[in-house]
């Protein structure tokens, strides 16, 4: 049977993003059909409820772990607190990863939900998770990047 994989929406083309957006990613969809995965599509920050477009967001203290920890900030570039909806979110990605069976999740590099080696936090881009990668990572999932997939694939 084909193995499931939780892809972030926006890399297979759902215009999910904070303003509305998609970013397709051709060497995603391409590694899907290679490897013959099935893509389970979430996009966090709408499971939380939140708006499309939305006000954009980013971190202002530590990254998705330290807000996971209770130690970090994540605010919209107007100064509210997102916190509260980006760990609901989270934990939707994570009900549905264990409800379709995924044990690996395929997510978008920097998003303050999604990052799984960069995030921005304040002006500067820095190394770190986003919140839904630290809470998958932290349930057992393994996580990378559309920027991970390997050279003969992208
Ligand atoms: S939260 Fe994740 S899936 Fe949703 S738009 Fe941002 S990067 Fe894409």
């Amino acid at each position: 049977m084909s193995e499931t994989v939780l892809v972030s929406a926006c890399l297979l083309g759902l215009p999910t993003r904070y303003d509305g957006s998609a970013k397709r990613n051709q060497t995603v969809l391409d590694w899907l059909a290679r490897e013959k995965m099935i893509p389970i599509p979430v996009c966090p920050e709408q499971l939380a409820g939140l708006p499309t477009p939305r006000e954009k967001t980013r971190f202002c203290l530590g990254d998705g772990r330290a807000v996971v920890t209770g130690n970090g900030a994540v605010i919209t570039f107007s100064g509210q607190p997102m916190n509260e909806p980006f760990l609901r979110g989270a934990h939707m990605a994570l009900r549905i990863a264990r409800i379709a069976g995924c044990q690996r999740a395929l997510l978008k590099e920097r998003s303050p939900s999604c990052g799984v080696h960069q995030i921005h936090c304040n002006e500067t881009m820095v190394a770190g998770v986003g919140v839904t990668t630290a809470l998958l990572v932290d349930a057992g999932i393994s996580v990378q990047s559309e920027e991970d997939l390997p050279a003969d694939t992208r």
